[in-house]
């Protein structure tokens, strides 16, 4: 191990491996350091006995995942994103089946809801041209009002999968999602053939092959600043173990913003201004997960289930009852054999959004209560879908806000980094401190595998041209 880089990368989310490669190929010496055992942040798997793995983020992202991989990854990568081609809607107002894409939606909005055909090209239209650059302060709520009023099942229709995706509400700015839904209706639901595993082992490759350098299970405690301008990192594994000194004139941190600035760096750094603002940005919710295989050669009827299915037992659609420790909507993803072709294993996965704040300071016994609860409760409601589900069952387990936050660092276990206005304090960072950066989920638009690969692109641009004009 070389003590000195041109860059380090703290983190090993999707951002920062797509940042440490584009770097690593343009011939800079990156080091990346994880603290997990293992990388990849939340695009990851476990594995429980023999031929059991979980997936536990590989649902559903959009068809620019491909253009994205092809470019900044390799064609081994892109050539097995493949689509979702079955996503379904089952709840008190509709129970319908989709591909998820703007035509499919477009005929359903006119066919099912009886929503007039200029509404729904209006809003279409619209929700593709809501851009950055435009100040357009319409909310969520108000973009659903001007084309669709009074129609709370379309809102449902066509928030109840976002909010999902990245926690969004009514009340966030339409733009953030008008960009995300018109990403998704491009094309419709995609995943990685293969599993995540694959997927970050063929990373972790092309890692390698571009020199940069990977170590897992390296926390990195402080980002040292002197005279203004980033100095390295210091990496300590526990209080056993003498911490390392790393030095970099780049650091670019994928852990949580807040994290970055406040644990990593430390506020005394920073304009108090900077600070002011940093303190008001919000994190996004958290989830918990319901983990489910079935007995292996035991298949789950896919015309049925579909692959992606939005189920809710609320009369209507509700951002805080999705949210709530009652819970009333799940998301079930079914993963059948050709997920991970050569294994004649199914699985389900039931995520739920989540308060931190609802499943922190439990006792221990009052949490592992709360999980089996869950687990029940699920297993209850999966039984309309997958008829005699517990017979066919060879492990169940959950995994709750405490467990994000355990595995990946994020406050309050956030699954979706920060609400939007974290994207501003994320830019900023390298006007307070020289050579500082940051890439990962912060606003909805930068989260998710497409919104963090894709931010990984942008600050590797923006540490490429620091580092030339130095
Ligand atoms: C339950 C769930 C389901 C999801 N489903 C989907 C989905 O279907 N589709 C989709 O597109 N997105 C989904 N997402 C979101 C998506 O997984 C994330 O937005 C994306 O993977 C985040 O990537 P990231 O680069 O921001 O970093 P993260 O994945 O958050 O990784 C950050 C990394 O930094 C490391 N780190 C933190 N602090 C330190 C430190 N001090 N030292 C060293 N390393 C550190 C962490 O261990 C972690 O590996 C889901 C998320 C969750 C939680």
């Amino acid at each position: 191990m070389n003590n000195s880089y041109d860059i380090i990368v703290i983190g090993s989310g999707l951002a920062g491996m797509t940042a440490a490669n584009i770097l690593g190929r343009s011939g800079h010496r990156v080091l990346l350091l994880e603290q997990h055992f293992q990388f990849g942040g939340l695009a990851a798997t476990f594995k429980r006995r023999v031929g059991i793995i979980f997936d536990i983020s590989l649902h559903g992202f959009p068809v620019g995942m491909i253009k994205s991989c092809r470019r900044y990854w390799n064609t081994e990568i892109a050539d097995r994103i493949v689509q979702l081609p079955k996503i379904r809607f089952d709840n008190p107002q509709f129970s319908i089946e989709t591909t998820f894409d703007r035509e499919d939606f477009t005929r359903l909005l006119i066919e099912h809801f009886g929503i007039a055909k200029e509404s729904v090209i209006g809003f279409f239209d619209k929700a593709r041209s809501l851009s950055h650059y435009d100040n357009d302060r319409q909310t969520v709520r108000e973009l659903f009002n001007e084309f669709f009023p009074g129609r709370m099942d379309v809102v449902r229709l066509l928030m109840e999968p976002i909010t999902y995706a990245n926690g969004s509400t009514l009340d966030d700015p339409a733009l953030t999602y008008g960009i995300v839904f018109s990403n998704f209706m491009s094309k419709g639901v995609y995943t990685f053939q293969g599993g995540t595993d694959v997927l970050i082992d063929l990373m972790t490759a092309e890692l390698k092959k571009n020199n940069v350098e990977i170590l897992k299970s390296s926390p990195v405690r402080r980002i040292l600043v002197e005279n203004g301008k980033v100095a390295g990192v210091v990496v300590q594994k526990d209080e056993t173990k003498q911490p390392q000194l790393f030095r970099a004139k780049v650091v670019l941190s994928n852990a949580n913003l807040k994290g970055t600035i406040f644990d990593l760096v430390g506020q005394e750094y920073f304009s108090d201004t900077f600070i002011k603002t940093a303190k008001t940005v919000r994190l996004n919710n958290s989830s918990t997960q319901v983990y489910l295989a079935m007995k292996s050669g035991y298949l789950i009827d896919e015309n049925q289930c579909g692959d992606l299915l939005f189920s809710s037992t609320a009369p209507e659609f509700s951002s805080e009852k999705l949210l709530a420790p009652q819970i009333t909507s799940r998301t079930f993803s079914f993963y059948y054999p050709k997920t991970r072709p050569g294994t004649d294993r199914c699985y389900v996965v039931s995520s739920t959004n989540a308060h931190f704040a609802d499943w922190n300071g439990l006792s221990q016994e009052e949490y592992l209560q709360r999980k089996t609860q869950l687990i029940e409760q699920t297993l209850d409601h999966l039984e309309k879908y997958v008829p005699d589900v517990r017979k066919h069952l060879d492990w169940a387990e959950a995994a709750t806000p405490a467990t994000f936050k355990r595995y990946t660092g994020h406050w309050d276990g956030s699954s979706f980094g920060t609400k939007y206005e974290g994207l501003a304090v994320s830019r900023r960072l390298p006007q307070e401190i020289g050579g500082l950066f940051h890439a990962g989920s912060v606003g909805i638009i930068m989260s998710g595998w497409l919104g963090a690969v894709n931010y990984g692109v942008i600050a590797a641009n923006d540490v490429d041209a620091f580092l030339l004009n130095q």
